[in-house]
């Protein structure tokens, strides 16, 4: 049996990214996914088995059929609104359902993990650009989720040798250039895809959560990092962990900041359209600023992101929405 990569969450937005360049590098790809926030859309190539992470008879079918050589998991509820009001749906999915993996991995000696982590799981920042060793304070159940099972990764690799990594996720955006997988959230929250639909038409404007941010612009600062950036990491990460590496966790940012403004205006540029702004109130739980500093997973890894800026980056995502939208 050819040796495989489990990716679990493979039909969602990061996860159908990190399958094209497993693919490309050459593994054999299985993707479980629920498919209740993923789409069989993004699924080009991999084999995919639809199919729940609280199936227990269904993971121990999957790791005895294939011969699984590490698994990667981007299989999460990440909204951070919808989390502080329906806190268990998070716990279940995010938590429970992580459990059920990593017992059924220990069961079948499967001892290698990428974990989706994210930036959730500092909070407010006391200090920016955020390092890795910053203060783990999460202010909304989504990112108390991630943190657990951050925790529980570093338990099982005391208990049962797990190796893993970790990677905090700052704000991923855009798509690969092909133009033939993309973010698809339905509802839509994110800025970036928010701001070409009203860029195309599709919705009336854009809301701007808060103009009276302690900023330059009074908006809010992000650190915008591209999809296939990110998938490079895991990557790099998985391939650390074949060489013997310790288990590690990684911040994954661009390292510079734009604020909400900004992001509108590149928008412009690239597009070629005047997007209409209307200025609302601040959204709950938002920092004004998060910025990453990456220079760990660079230093150890030799991460190299290749969207250096973030009119690549938003190039690359008004190219999928021009063919979505077509
Ligand atoms: N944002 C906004 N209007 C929107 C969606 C987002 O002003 O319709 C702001 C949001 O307040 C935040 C930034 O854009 O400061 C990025 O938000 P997003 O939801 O994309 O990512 P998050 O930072 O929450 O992970």
């Amino acid at each position: 049996k050819k040796k495989s990569v489990l990716v679990v969450g493979g039909a969602g937005y990061i996860g159908s990214h990190m399958v094209r360049q497993l693919v490309e590098a050459k593994w054999n790809v299985v993707i479980l996914d629920n498919l209740s926030t993923g789409s069989r859309q993004l699924v080009h190539g991999g084999q995919l088995v639809q199919g729940r992470l609280g199936d227990v008879g269904l993971l121990d079918q999957l790791f005895s059929d294939h011969d699984v050589a590490a698994v990667m998991h981007f299989a999460a509820f990440s909204q951070v609104g919808e989390s502080v009001d329906q806190p268990l749906k998070y716990y279940r999915n995010n938590l429970a359902e992580t459990i059920n993996l990593l017992d059924a991995m220990v069961r079948h000696r499967v001892l290698r993990f990428i974990f989706s982590s994210t930036a959730a799981v500092y909070g407010e920042p006391e200090a920016i650009p955020i390092t890795e060793n910053h203060p783990r304070q999460p202010t909304n159940p989504y990112g108390n989720t991630k943190l657990a099972v951050e925790r529980m990764l570093a338990d099982c690799d005391a208990a049962f040798g797990l190796k893993y990594a970790a990677l905090r996720y700052f704000n991923a955006a855009g798509a690969d250039p092909s133009g033939e997988i993309g973010e698809m959230h339905d509802p839509e929250t994110h800025l970036i895809p928010i701001v070409l639909k009203a860029a195309s038409g599709h919705i009336n404007n854009i809301q701007v959560f808060g103009t009276d941010y302690p900023t330059t612009d009074g908006t809010c600062i992000r650190d915008y990092v591209h999809v296939n950036d990110l998938a490079q990491a895991h990557l790099l990460a998985l391939n650390a962990l074949f060489d013997g590496g310790a288990s590690a966790v990684y911040n994954l940012g661009s390292s510079s900041g734009y604020s909400v403004k900004e992001v509108i205006r590149i928008a412009e540029r690239v597009t070629g359209k005047k997007i209409p702004v209307v200025e609302g109130p601040r959204r709950l739980g938002d920092p004004a600023v998060l910025v990453a500093s990456s220079e760990k997973i660079k230093n150890r890894l030799g991460w190299v992101p290749v969207y250096d800026d973030l009119e690549k980056i938003i190039r690359t995502a008004w190219n999928w929405h021009l063919k979505q939208i077509s």
